[in-house]
């Protein structure tokens, strides 16, 4: 899953390609796994040894919910500009870091890693806290069962501190004379 850097002309290069699921392997492991083909469509610029690379990649992930732990499909669309610099080049470090609020990265052996780039936009689109559904109703924190499921019947002690607080509210509001 890479691009030939010595293949792209001067002039802006279109790339278009399908990859399997299959290509990722453990790519993005424990955080998603790839399940869906990936369409990537990029366009290319070089500038001496340069390149901006502004594409869009989608696909299905698997990731886990962070409430019920369970995997779901998250589909993803994800739009990326990046500047490409020859690793080791420190230019990277100080260069037109305002220029367009681009986000760098570096290839080395004219080689551009685009399973790597690949993985960390899918990462960048997901939700810090992914959910199954927006009324994910998560586990019992007494018996660990999925309440999306079933019902446990566990008597839960747990109980939402915005809910405390409005009760407070409302008993005081009781007591007034
Ligand atoms: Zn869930
Ligand atoms: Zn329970």
């Amino acid at each position: 899953m890479e691009i030939d850097l010595t293949q792209i002309r001067p002039d802006r290069h279109h790339v278009e390609r399908v990859y399997e699921a299959s290509a990722f392997g453990e790519r993005g492991q424990p955080h998603f796994r790839v399940k869906d083909p990936v369409r990537v469509s990029l366009e290319i610029a070089k500038d001496e040894d340069r390149y901006r690379v502004q594409g869009r990649a989608t696909t299905a992930l698997e990731v886990e919910c962070s409430r019920c732990l369970e995997p779901f499909p998250a589909p993803i669309d994800a739009s990326f500009d990046l500047r490409y610099l020859p690793q080791g080049d420190a230019r990277g470090d100080d260069v037109e870091i305002a220029d367009e609020d681009l986000s760098t990265a570096f290839y080395h052996a004219d080689r551009l890693d685009l399973g790597q780039l690949l993985e960390e936009q899918f990462y960048l689109a997901l939700p810090m806290k992914p959910l199954c559904r927006e009324d994910c109703a998560g586990l019992c924190s007494e018996c660990g069962a999925n309440l999306n499921v079933r019902a446990c019947g566990c008597t839960r002690t747990w109980q939402d501190p915005r809910l405390l607080g409005l009760r407070g509210l409302l008993d005081a509001g009781k007591h007034r004379p």
